[in-house]
């Protein structure tokens, strides 16, 4: 354990270290930034009056993504709360079932699941991906699971456990091809989160894809926004002619009859919503290439102190570096708040990771197994500063 003077030393020079970066602050942890198109296609979707649930700009979002990250069909909606959901539904999510998440993500993740009556099941993460501990994971499946008719049944519970959700940390991919052998081992439908990873890919391709259905987010915060909204992913055309059905009111098509054949959602994204994702994606590999330049000069930086370290892709990944993230090496919670008090008190913003979900109320009764990794990491991870104008030096 470090002493009080030297913790005092240490976090002063980690905020020299940000400061030297980004700049003194006021500086916030992401902004989103317009500098193409925004304001010309906003202005033709008003001044053709197809501002909502009508209009080009839905389709042409839909095959820009589609084009962007290799899947074939990409269904946007309102936001990526809304598209896991829609996509644990499709993939036969039913209520009652549980479904293996990461305790490490963003409380979206584990209230798509319970949107279905469903139960988040709890598992650990580890330090090279940020992802979930896909050994631990196995091992942990061997012992509490058995197969039953072609099903994955916890054997504490006696429930169903439907469904594997991975999470992509901060755009850094997990380990999708043990994750896919874990799902194919144990009967589990890969669906995965891929809200935070857009331009995020593992073995050159991208996150999201690898799963039966996958989701994307397009929040203020991410990587690129269209105010609020989300996307699902899919190669089977079934499932994405059912998840455009589903989140379109499943109404039948009808020239005057309101017809609708099961109950559905109106989770559709607005025609003017698209068409800021539309003017957002044409610069996505600018904004990529800024925050991959972030990452360089902060990782400059923090070469030089000793008991922490800037989390950088793994050799077989392409990150899009959403949001950079320090690794104190001391597992020390007191020290983990001092150095974001300090930094805040400044205006630098920088934050902590998500509480663990099995820490929050609505998720302490959950399955879950043993969360080392994941408490670590609570102790140990800080964001810092992430917007792409803070290396295009136009903040
Ligand atoms: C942003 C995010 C979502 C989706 O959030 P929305 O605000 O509903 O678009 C889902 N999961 C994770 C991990 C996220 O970071």
């Amino acid at each position: 354990m470090m002493s009080t003077v030297n913790s005092n030393a240490f976090i002063s020079q980690i905020i020299d270290a940000i400061i030297e970066v980004v700049g003194p602050g006021p500086v916030s942890l992401h902004e989103p930034r317009f500098d193409g198109n925004e304001w010309l296609y906003l202005k033709e979707c008003l001044d053709s009056n197809y501002v909502s649930s009508v209009g080009k700009y839905v389709d042409q979002f839909e095959q820009s993504l589609a084009n962007y990250t290799g899947a074939k069909y990409a269904i946007s909606v309102v936001n990526g709360t809304a598209a896991l959901q829609i996509a644990l539904k499709l993939a036969g999510v039913n209520s009652g079932e549980e479904v293996l998440v990461p305790a490490l993500t963003f409380v979206a993740t584990a209230n798509a699941v319970s949107h279905l009556g469903a139960i988040p099941h709890f598992v650990d993460s580890e330090e090279s991906s940020l992802g979930i501990d896909v050994l631990k994971l196995r091992e942990y499946l061997n012992a509490n699971t058995e197969e039953q008719s072609g099903l994955c049944v916890n054997k504490s519970t006696n429930r169903v456990i439907r469904a594997l959700v991975p999470m992509h940390t901060f755009g850094h991919p997990s380990d999708l091809e043990q994750l896919l052998l874990i799902a194919k081992d144990f009967n589990l439908v890969l669906v995965e989160d891929a809200a935070e990873s857009l331009g995020s890919f593992f073995k050159g391709k991208h996150t999201g894809t690898f799963g039966l259905l996958g989701s994307l987010s397009f929040n203020g915060n991410k990587t690129i926004t269209t105010g609020g909204g989300g996307a699902i992913l899919t190669n089977n055309e079934a499932l994405a002619r059912r998840a455009k059905h589903l989140t379109t009111t499943a109404k039948i098509s009808h020239k005057w009859e309101f017809d609708h054949d099961e109950i559905g959602y109106n989770y559709r994204m607005p025609n003017i919503n698209a068409a800021l994702g539309c003017a957002q994606i044409e610069k996505l590999p600018e904004k990529l290439i800024a925050k991959r330049e972030l990452f360089k000069r902060y990782k400059e930086e923090f070469k030089r102190i000793s008991g922490a370290l800037i989390f950088e892709e793994s050799s077989n990944c392409q990150s899009n570096y959403w949001l950079q993230t320090l690794l104190l090496e001391d597992d020390n919670l007191r020290l983990r708040d001092s150095l974001l008090d300090a930094s805040n008190d400044i205006g630098i913003m920088t934050r902590p990771v998500w509480k663990l979900m099995s820490n929050i109320s609505p998720y302490v009764n959950s399955p879950a197994m043993s969360l080392e990794g994941a408490n670590s990491l609570y102790r140990r991870a800080i964001n810092l500063p992430s917007s792409p104008a803070l290396s295009l030096g136009t903040r």
